[in-house]
């Protein structure tokens, strides 16, 4: 049963063709009854009403089909960098993945940075170059490119018949024949490589190879031997180098034209790794303090990850969940190891592209969705009692704008407050704060195109009227030198005394490092509530700030001593004298503020490169590197957040509409140094 399973994502820059393979895969896997054409709007992946008008996908959404006796689930993965977290996310539960290639722009900004991500998850790939049918489309082109920019071993195991608007299919290099497509792609017509293509078959016949030899010694030894290197041999030993990410097997097609699509869904069963063949997951051992790895055994523990929540008006709160280990009964009792509560598993469903299908339990390395957990959030890991283990934590990275939102009526505040929630639950990276002055709430998100997406979802989705402040940086604060304050304090509370003493150092980290709590005071048996108020303290302190109450980065905060007595000591005198004390030390340590800066990766036709370069410097950026290609040029560029706002609407206007491109957060800088 796992050895016919997969769970795969899609990885590809924006507008590569992600959904429309995707929507071709479900066709032609037998699940879904039409083909829905992206530029209607209406593909079945991209099911929220947004990402139909934005054309995008935004949510990874996991749908299950089946292919030659393999169950595939589909995990969907987002192209746009200001959804980072998404893609960190379906890359942590997925084991395999197709990477796509637009036959003429080859490797675009965001395929690289996918592509570091699915490195850093050890994920085995595939690549596909779509777009074959494109004007000024090149299969070997991309191939270089692929090869230079990703640094990985290719083999391509297809080569194109024809191109551009004559390109009419493949020749297969392990099998050497031609494939063509008839009758909307749906029937493959196989023939003899034609003899004027022969020559050029069997040189690339010749690479794959040899390229293959360079990672297998079996192949090695037949052929030095002589020996016929038959079909079945060449893609085992391919698909050993894929698990082991020693080798990118590249396909070729063309899937809005219906070119291309079955061989890759075959590549996905011959070439992707089982989820016993993945890399077992680690985890921590709460209770033993130890990390372990996590075998793939539907006989073991049960241990799963909530990795994604959709919210449902009808079914409520749908937690996506994959299962590492054991399983999960529909109907039964579920531990939230991290929270230590108790939930239920009311139901269990698998989604397929247009409807779901109940199931009675979820096994080790499937995904399926969990409907009764009200407290789950995403990241967390469930299980049962007794086996406390934490899966690794997801890593998001830093919210870097803000803005205020106000519901039309007042009445209508707390409800607002329940959908942030609610949404907040869904996306662990944006964060929700309330003003404590003015009672504003505050939403702070990974980008424009973050925030816009989730002020749209409470508008359209919760229609609720609310109105929205101009977007703002999120700066950070920190300090320029060390400092050492001693804070004593004391409040009478319903007639008697709450009293705490608290000396703390503070100091510069390196940047980037993040905030530390230490707690290096002699003082000798002090109760453990009272050192954990002191920490709470610390806590809060960093999150407030210290002059205009931006959150703290890089600061270590040591507590040096402590004055305690049992008749007054109090958590609450504790908790306030701690967070008193770090600030007025901070207060006192040349504050800095710091504000973030992203990096910027813009390709604009030739003809607006000058426009585009001159856009990014007038707003305080630099340009760090130009690549020129066969259409666009590439610019990698660095600028303060706080002058790209806006930066979408003149790109357009100087290269008519033209040039793109993506911010994602770089690094904080001291807000003076540019
Ligand atoms: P995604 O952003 O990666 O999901 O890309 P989409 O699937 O939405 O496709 C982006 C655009 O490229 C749409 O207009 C598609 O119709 C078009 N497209 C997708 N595949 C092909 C293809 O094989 N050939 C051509 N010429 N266009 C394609
Ligand atoms: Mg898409």
């Amino acid at each position: 049963m796992l050895r016919t399973m997969r769970n795969i994502g899609i990885m590809a820059h924006i507008d590569a063709g992600k959904t429309t393979t995707t929507e071709r895969i479900l066709y032609y896997t037998g699940k879904s009854h039409r083909i829905g054409e992206v530029d209607d709007g209406e593909a079945i992946m991209d099911w929220m009403e947004q990402e139909q008008e934005r054309g995008i996908t935004i949510q990874s959404a996991a749908t299950t089909t089946y292919w030659k006796d393999h169950q595939i689930n589909i995990i969907d993965t987002p192209g746009h960098v200001d959804f980072t977290a998404e893609v960190e996310r379906s890359l942590r539960v997925l084991d395999g993945a197709i990477a796509i290639f637009d036959a003429v722009r080859g490797v675009e900004p965001q395929t690289e940075t996918v592509w570091r991500q699915a490195d850093r998850y050890n994920v085995p790939c595939i690549g596909y170059v779509n777009k074959m049918d494109r004007l000024g489309a090149d299969f070997f082109y991309v191939l270089e490119d692929v090869k230079n920019k990703l640094k990985v071993n290719i083999a391509p195991l297809q080569i194109p018949i024809g191109k551009e608007s004559s390109f009419e299919g493949v020749i297969d290099l392990i099998e050497m024949k031609e494939i063509r497509w008839e009758n909307n792609g749906e029937e493959m017509q196989f023939s003899p490589i034609a003899p004027e293509r022969e020559n050029t078959a069997k040189e690339w016949r010749e690479k794959l190879i040899d390229t293959l030899s360079g990672v297998s010694d079996v192949i090695t030894e037949k052929f030095l031997a002589g020996e016929e290197l038959n079909a079945s041999l060449i893609k085992s030993e391919l698909r050993k180098a894929v698990l082991s990410r020693g080798i990118l097997p590249v396909f070729a097609g063309a899937s809005r034209r219906n070119l291309g699509v079955q061989p890759l869904i075959d590549a996905i069963v011959d070439f992707l790794p089982a989820p016993d063949e993945a890399a077992a997951a680690s985890g921590h051992n709460t209770k033993k303090e130890e990390e372990i790895k996590i075998p793939c055994d539907p006989k073991g523990q049960p241990l799963g990850l909530v990795f994604k929540i959709q919210n449902d008006r009808e079914a409520g709160s749908l937690c996506y969940v994959r299962m590492y280990s054991g399983s999960l009964k529909s109907g039964t009792a579920v531990y939230n190891i991290g929270k230590k509560k108790r939930e239920r598993a009311n139901r269990i469903l698998r989604m397929h592209s247009n409807k779901s299908e109940p199931m009675d339990s979820l096994s080790a390395g499937d995904i399926g969705v969990v409907i009764g957990m009200k407290l789950a959030q995403t990241g967390d890991t469930i299980g049962g009692e007794g086996f406390p283990v934490l899966l690794e934590k997801m890593q998001f990275p830093e919210p870097v704008i803000s803005i205020s939102i106000e519901p039309k009526t007042i009445s209508d505040q707390d409800k607002l407050k329940d959908i942030l929630a609610l949404l907040s639950k869904e996306d662990p990276t944006f964060t929700i704060r309330e003003n404590d002055e003015t009672g504003q709430l505050v939403i702070s998100g990974m980008g424009e195109l973050h925030l816009d997406v989730l002020v749209t979802r409470i508008l359209k989705e919760y229609k609720l009227g609310a109105k929205v402040g101009n977007p703002q940086v999120t700066y950070r604060e920190s300090i320029g030198k060390p400092n050492d304050h001693s804070e004593n304090f004391s409040k009478i509370l319903a007639g008697k005394e709450n009293a705490a003493g608290v000396t703390l150092r503070v100091e510069p980290a390196k940047r980037g490092s993040g905030n530390k709590y230490v707690y290096a005071a002699k003082t000798s048996s002090i109760p453990a509530e009272i050192l954990e108020a002191i920490e709470r303290g610390i806590n809060g302190a960093f999150s407030s700030g210290i002059v205009m109450g931006y959150p703290c980065i890089d600061i270590t905060a040591t507590v040096t001593d402590i004055r305690y007595s049992e008749q007054t000591g109090s958590e609450f005198a504790f908790e306030a004298c701690a967070s008193m004390a770090f600030d007025e030390a901070a207060r006192a340590a040349s504050p800095l503020l710091l504000e973030p800066i992203m990096a910027v990766d813009l390709s604009s036709p030739h003809e607006f490169v000058g426009e585009v370069m001159s856009l990014v410097t007038q707003r305080g950026g630099q340009i760090l590197s130009m690549n020129s290609k066969t259409d666009i040029d590439e610019i990698k560029a660095q600028a303060p957040m706080e002058k790209m706002f806006g930066f979408m609407t003149s790109l357009r206007s100087v290269s008519q509409g033209r040039a793109t491109f993506s911010l994602e957060f770089s690094h904080f800088e001291k807000k003076s140094e540019r």
